[in-house]
């Protein structure tokens, strides 16, 4: 069996919370606790979750752009989490970020056409005028003309922002694109044009993409396997289609549970949470959903359920499933 190009382990994120007078460590925002997961070449891993579950944060720290507290992450072979801070930046030619706003993530002062060359100066690719030729190349993939490469990001919609945003990415010919919440800006009508954009550059392009969003419709609209986490933990990852129609974790069932389906003859058990997300300062033991969950036992709140696969595919962090995990 081929390894996967991107294999994480053990991934924690602790921030500090500081007070008093001199800034003194007072406790920690348990963000990412412990989560792992692999995506294979050319799939989409989609990451779901309300805001605040960890999800941005996880993909952050695939990026390096924030350090792990503990952890390890490999990508094609290559341990990201021991690399120097140069070996890093060169690294990140095979891994790019798609970003939620596009507006902010360009620099409204620099034309398209210096906003796309950028990460080709930065990885010293190519001379001036392939960089120009590839700038205009890209423009075209993603559904834009040359002559937008003399105008400046105010000038464009937000779709279009996003497409910029789509090439700069691609500009380094990425084998992995980490995207984050990419479409939740946008208008309906505009997201399918951007999500059908990505899946047609994936084919092309074979690419391998990581899409966190908190969006259950348009995870589904593109993932091969979904993974859902709640108070920086993993709670639930499968395959696409096992997730949506068979949902195992309770806390996926209630997700689920408030979308809506188009089938008129498809009813859904009603799974009702109660509450809001605690704080990640201050987790719940044992399983963090146990304070919302209807269907809590003793064991729930004393021991830390840990995500095993009970069917092919199909993975739950969840002690009602404990006589289905392998021993
Ligand atoms: Fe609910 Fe217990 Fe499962 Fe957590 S481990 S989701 S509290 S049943």
């Amino acid at each position: 069996m081929t390894e996967p190009l991107l294999k994480v382990e053990g991934l924690k994120k602790y921030f500090p919370i500081t007070g008093g007078l001199l800034g003194r460590t007072k406790g920690q925002v348990k963000a990412v606790d412990d989560i792992s997961f692999y995506v294979n070449e050319g799939e989409t891993l989609g990451i779901v979750g309300e805001s605040g579950c960890g999800k941005s944060t996880t993909g952050r720290m695939l990026m390096r752009l924030l350090d792990p507290t503990e952890g390890k992450v490999t990508f094609d072979g290559k341990e990201l989490t021991s690399l120097s801070a140069s070996e890093m930046r060169k690294a990140r030619r095979d891994i790019q970020m798609v970003f939620q706003d596009p507006y902010a993530s360009l620099n409204p002062r620099h034309s398209i056409e210096k906003i796309l060359m950028e990460p080709l100066n930065v990885h010293n690719i190519g001379d001036p005028k392939e960089r120009k030729r590839k700038v205009h190349e890209f423009l075209e993939i993603v559904g834009l003309s040359s002559y937008h490469a003399k105008r400046y990001p105010h000038q464009f919609s937000g779709g279009q922002r996003q497409r910029i945003g789509i090439a700069r990415a691609l500009m380094t010919n990425p084998k992995l694109i980490i995207a984050d919440e990419p479409v939740s800006a946008l208008d309906v009508s505009i997201q399918a044009q951007v999500l059908n954009l990505m899946q047609d550059l994936q084919r092309d392009l074979k690419l391998t993409y990581i899409f966190i969003a908190h969006d259950l419709g348009v995870v589904r609209h593109i993932s091969d396997r979904v993974g859902v986490m709640y108070l920086g933990n993993m709670a639930e990852l499968a395959d696409t289609e096992s997730l949506y129609e068979k949902p195992l974790h309770p806390y996926t069932q209630a997700l689920l549970s408030a979308v809506p389906v188009p089938d008129p003859e498809f009813v859904r058990e009603e799974v009702v949470i109660k509450g809001d997300v605690p704080s990640p300062a201050n987790p719940p033991s044992g399983c963090r959903f146990h304070t919302r969950c209807p269907f809590k036992m003793d064991i729930c709140s004393q021991e830390i359920p840990r995500l095993a696969e009970v069917e092919p595919g199909h993975s739950v962090a969840c002690h009602l499933y404990e006589e289905s995990r392998p021993q």
